[in-house]
């Protein structure tokens, strides 16, 4: 193997510049040249390939976003547009390819290889919705970017006796909510995969308040319900000064903290040694805080739930 080229795809998430450097320089280490791909698979039909050196990935390690950019292509969803991506690999010489994204970008990354294309996936959203991976890349930046605004939240909650509802990131997955509403101390977690019933957040409300409790907190993952809209029925049913904050793209930016930069290195090197050893149609994981290669296939089949002993943690530390 000679040429290997890496993308990014899907929502950006935070430590994307760490993965990209490590695939750059790791595959520089073992003597092979590397090519950027720009704008995910949309770049990939336009064929644009730049060669990256050392130097082009100086200085990206601390930096939220990509320097790939990324992007949503629709195109590269039917077997045309695989087609096309596979002969813009071909035509340029690239015997291997990583791709740097979410659970959309690894079924693109999946028929490449089933085409022919030795593809790895390395794992980065900041909704940690992919399955046979401790954490995907970009969530625990993402945590701390909403644990910091809940904090700054409490104080004016405290301050007002407000009850503030905080909406997160999570269309299919709580992980986010259920992270920052337990490290939050929030009173009452919603999220997707666990069906709630607001009689039961009022009741718990209420009983804060019989206790002389005077502000609470509810995190609410997106794909739970809207926030505004929760709000509005928690005002209404209790007489409560409830006030809404829905955090939204601030989940995605900001430099990535040291777990997420290390954990972007690791599976950046280890996605290219994969590709090395002659590997493709993979995840590069970390599953148990080891290094593992996972099947595209097992990965997308393997039904992933959100940690039920920390939900009922949550539960129980804010009776
Ligand atoms: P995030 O979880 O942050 O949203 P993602 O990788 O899941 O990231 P998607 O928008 O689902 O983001 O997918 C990114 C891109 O991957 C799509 O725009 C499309 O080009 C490609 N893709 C998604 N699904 C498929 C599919 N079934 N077959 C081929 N390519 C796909």
């Amino acid at each position: 193997m000679r040429k290997i080229a890496v993308l990014t795809s899907g929502g950006d998430a935070p430590g994307m510049n760490a993965a990209v450097r490590a695939v750059v320089r790791t595959g520089i280490y073992h003597g092979l040249e590397v090519f950027g791909i720009p704008r995910g698979y949309q770049g990939l039909l336009n064929g644009t390939l730049t060669p990256m050196s050392l130097g082009s990935v100086a200085d990206i390690i601390q930096r939220g976003g990509t320097i790939l950019y990324t992007a949503r292509c629709e195109e590269f969803k039917s077997e045309q547009g695989q087609q096309r991506g596979l002969e813009v690999l071909r035509e340029n010489g690239i015997e291997g390819l990583v791709v740097i994204g979410g659970d959309g970008s690894f079924r693109g990354a999946e028929r490449l290889a089933k085409l022919g294309m030795p593809t790895i996936g390395v794992p980065a959203t900041i909704d940690n919705d992919i399955a046979c991976c401790d954490l995907t890349i970009g969530f625990d930046t993402a945590v701390q970017t909403a644990i910091e605004a809940i904090d700054k939240i409490r104080d004016t909650a405290t301050s007002h006796d407000r009850t503030f509802v905080v909406e997160v990131m999570g269309r299919h997955a709580g992980d986010i909510a259920l992270h920052v509403g337990l490290a939050g101390g929030a009173e009452s977690i919603l999220i997707p995969e666990v069906p709630f019933n607001l009689e039961t957040v009022i009741h718990k409300l209420e009983r804060g308040v019989a206790r002389g409790k005077k502000h609470s907190i509810i995190v609410v993952a997106e794909g739970a319900g809207r926030g505004m809209e929760i709000g509005k029925y928690l005002q209404e049913h209790t007489g409560l000064d409830v006030r809404v904050t829905v955090l939204g793209h601030i989940q995605r930016g900001g430099p990535p903290t040291a777990r997420d930069r290390v954990l972007a290195s690791q599976l950046g090197a280890f996605a290219v040694e994969l590709l090395l050893a002659g590997e493709g149609g993979k995840m590069a994981g970390r599953q148990d805080g080891r290094l593992c290669a996972v099947d595209f296939e097992t990965v997308f089949h393997t039904p992933r739930k959100p940690d039920g002993y920390l939900f009922d943690l949550a539960d129980k530390l804010s009776i």
